[in-house]
């Protein structure tokens, strides 16, 4: 073959690349027009757990709502956050524990009742392959309505029908007292009347548990009151592996973990809850521990460590096998 033919070959083949392409190019990728599933899978010990995403509110704030702070100073954290002045990025992840035994749920997230952003959490159950029939035990921290939510759903039918229901006795104890609720202020009412919808009609089959009880193997619960008289987080245990369940003992944490000593509006006890996240989080950051929060970034996950003026969150990385 001369060169001649050769280049005039490559030229041809080059050409019918060329001649190819806009074909391949030009082919329409249609656009999904929905999101993915917000499902993450690892491992404790023998324990397999899987967050599942619920979504995200956007919670309405205003210049009240962190009681120790001035607004000026709420508004430059914000704007570290990326957040607008006006709202607080709130996402919400459950827990899903399978100890090869039970299969637990810690949280039930929104039930789709909180906001028109939230309430994926059966959609991601359903892409994880968790059928709400198989969850044996559903195990809450506090009585806020983004975690108790999704006990029922908005018709006030059983999300997870065969699960026994476990509260934390002191949690009960405060928001059940109808004196409580007759001496609360009109927003914290709401709160009050939403906890009677979801559990006066379900009352026998809540067990009421003493924070500091292991409610499963391998699953302990904690106190950690402030945010609310019976705010519980959990230890999960299992071989040589353990995670730290930190419920709302911070919200979000470019909010809260940076700024340990801010009360925000909706802790019934502000200055209890400050003691708690930073005996929780002193801990959490000296012992290296993988900790998970409610209100934290999907998955949720990762490890805390101190700074001079608070704590950072770090996430884990993302593990494409268990
Ligand atoms: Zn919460």
């Amino acid at each position: 073959m001369s060169n001649v033919t050769r280049r005039s070959l490559l030229a041809g083949s080059a050409a019918a690349a060329l001649a190819a392409r806009p074909a391949l190019a030009g082919a329409e990728a249609p656009a999904a027009n929905k999101a993915t599933p917000g499902i993450y899978r690892y491992k404790i010990g023998s324990y397999e757990l899987t967050a599942l995403y619920d979504g995200i509110w956007y919670r309405p704030i205003t210049d009240r709502f962190i009681r120790n702070a001035p607004f000026a100073e709420v508004e430059q954290a914000l704007d570290q956050a990326f957040m607008p002045h006006d709202k607080l990025a709130t996402p919400f992840t459950t827990l899903i524990v399978n100890t090869g035994k039970k299969l637990a749920l810690l949280d039930t997230g929104t039930g789709g009742q909180i906001a028109p952003s939230a309430g994926v959490l059966r959609n991601n159950l359903a892409a994880a392959g968790i059928d709400p029939k198989a969850v044996d035990q559903i195990v809450i921290s506090h009585f806020h309505p983004d975690h108790i939510n999704g006990i029922k759903d908005k018709d006030n039918a059983l999300i997870f029908p065969n699960a026994e229901l476990m509260v934390p006795a002191p949690e009960w104890a405060y928001w059940m007292d109808d004196a409580n609720l007759n001496a609360a202020p009109a927003d914290l009412k709401i709160t009050f009347l939403n906890q009677r919808r979801i559990f006066s009609d379900i009352a026998k089959q809540v067990t009421q548990f003493q924070p500091g009880k292991e409610v499963a193997p391998g699953v302990v619960t904690l106190p950690a009151p402030g945010h609310t008289p019976g705010h519980t987080v959990f230890a999960i245990h299992s071989g040589d592996q353990s995670l730290l369940v930190l419920s709302d003992t911070a919200q979000h944490p470019a909010i809260f973990a940076r700024h340990p000593d801010w009360q925000a509006a909706f802790d019934i006890d502000g200055a209890q809850a400050i003691a708690t996240r930073k005996k929780i989080f002193d801990r959490a950051a000296a012992d290296r521990m993988l900790v998970t929060g409610y209100h934290f970034p999907f998955p949720a996950c990762g490890h805390l460590i101190k700074t001079a003026t608070g704590y950072e969150h770090v996430p884990i990385e993302w593990q494409p096998t268990l």
